[in-house]
């Protein structure tokens, strides 16, 4: 038997559905802060995330699917999205576009992770780049937006983290007195972070082994080290969070790995989802463009969820969300059969979900019971002789009869209870 390739799933109905809502979600909050969606290929030139995502990190060295194509080309599929999304921007000029670029996308993403639970080498994420503006409101402004996606899908007690990397003026000064607080530090510490030290200091602040932290407490902060550029940016997108009512908290170690990021950095984590607990990671990518070989500027800032956590996350809150089925039945005959299929269509032209099911009646009370339906519609020839339809509540148990042309109001008060 074939099965899946390992690391990668099926996503089955009923889940679909919790999928469903959450991508009808976003649409509609990107739709309400004039997002507009961009579509890129999954598989881009490998230079592509080499240089966008960066060549050190663990993604580009240990986890993207890398081939040969048959020109002798080497293709990646798509580890993340902000790459391919900035490299359509410069390709298509997207920056003569007047204000500010606000695109969107959902879909696959592929890494060759290790294998650990609630972890998927196919995953998907849900992400937002507002591109052409340095302004702090804009990162404001995407924060807002991620806070009200997440909030939409129903997730409760999730936690916001921001901080500020500072910027190619302030960071390395920065970077160095972190380096020189580490050469007598780091030998105590993690394998990672010896090597982090020397090739990337800040990225020891992030460093998740508990034997670490009490160190790590130690070390300077990078608020104290911004520039006043940097520090009146922060301020600004403090002051906008806290006028929009959106509880955060400032996290000095919050901090990426890449050159190109730049000031706001912000997370948020729900502890839901125990050790794997971050939702959506986002910031400021303003030197991306540049890294990426565009000529012109492209300040941004962005985030990405995951939409397989966030599933994992309100799965159980969501469960009763289905919208209710209807099942149209009828006994035998043609008069009967065609009675039913007008009562269907008319229902579903109204929206509702409706299954014809044709049968003895004890059996299709049976199955709409398995299919955890809401109502039956029941045209019998009794029924028809009349021109009214049967109705039975499946969840009372209650029948009643009413003329045909009511069937539409009916049913609708009987799924509105
Ligand atoms: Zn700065
Ligand atoms: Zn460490």
């Amino acid at each position: 038997m074939i099965r899946a390739v390992k690391g990668m799933r099926d996503i089955l109905p009923p889940a679909t559905g919790i999928w469903n809502f959450a991508e009808t979600t976003a649409y509609s909050v990107f739709r309400a802060y004039n997002y507009q969606e961009i579509r890129t290929p999954i598989l881009e030139e490998t230079a592509l995330f080499a240089r966008g995502v960066g060549a050190e990190t663990d993604i580009v060295g240990k986890e993207m699917y890398t081939f040969e194509d048959r020109d002798g080309s080497s293709l990646t599929l798509r580890p993340e999205a902000t790459a391919s999304v900035m490299r359509a921007y410069i390709e298509h000029r997207l920056d003569q576009l007047p204000g500010v670029k606000k695109l969107y996308y959902i879909g696959p993403m592929f890494r060759r992770e290790r294998q650990q639970k609630g972890r998927y080498r196919q995953f998907y994420q849900i992400g937002g780049e507002a591109i052409g503006s340095e302004s702090p409101l804009v990162d404001a402004e995407v924060i807002e937006m991620s806070v009200e996606i997440l909030t939409r899908c129903g997730l409760e007690n999730f936690q916001l983290l921001i901080n500020s990397v500072g910027c190619p003026n302030c960071r390395p000064a920065f970077v160095e007195l972190l380096r020189q607080k580490l050469s007598e530090l780091a030998p105590k510490m993690c394998v990672d972070c010896q090597r982090r030290a020397v090739t990337n200091p800040l990225r020891v602040l992030d460093c998740k082994v508990p034997d670490d932290q009490p160190i790590i407490e130690t070390l300077p902060s990078i608020l104290d080290h911004l520039d006043s550029a940097c520090a009146e940016h922060f301020h600004t997108v403090r002051g906008v969070l806290d006028h929009r009512g959106i509880v955060y908290e400032v996290r000095p170690r919050l901090v990426r790995g890449l050159d190109y990021y730049m000031r706001t950095t912000f997370e948020i984590t729900h502890s839901g989802l125990g050790s794997q607990n971050t939702v959506l990671a986002g910031g400021r990518y303003d030197g991306l463009a540049e890294s990426i070989g565009s000529k012109v500027p492209a300040p941004g800032v962005g985030f990405s969820m995951g939409e397989d956590r966030l599933v994992m996350s309100v799965e159980g809150t969501l469960a009763q969300t289905a919208e209710a089925l209807v099942i149209v039945t009828f006994t035998a005959g043609e008069a009967t059969r065609n009675a039913a299929l007008s009562a269907a269509g008319q229902l579903r032209q109204a929206g509702i979900r409706v299954e014809v099911s044709e049968g003895k009646l004890k059996k299709v009370f049976e199955t709409a019971n398995k299919l955890n339906a809401r109502l039956a519609v029941i045209c019998g020839e009794n029924e028809v002789a009349a021109g009214t339809v049967s109705l039975k509540d499946l969840a009372k148990q209650e029948q009643w009869t009413a003329p045909s042309g009511e069937l539409l109001e009916q049913v609708k008060k009987c799924l509105n209870k």
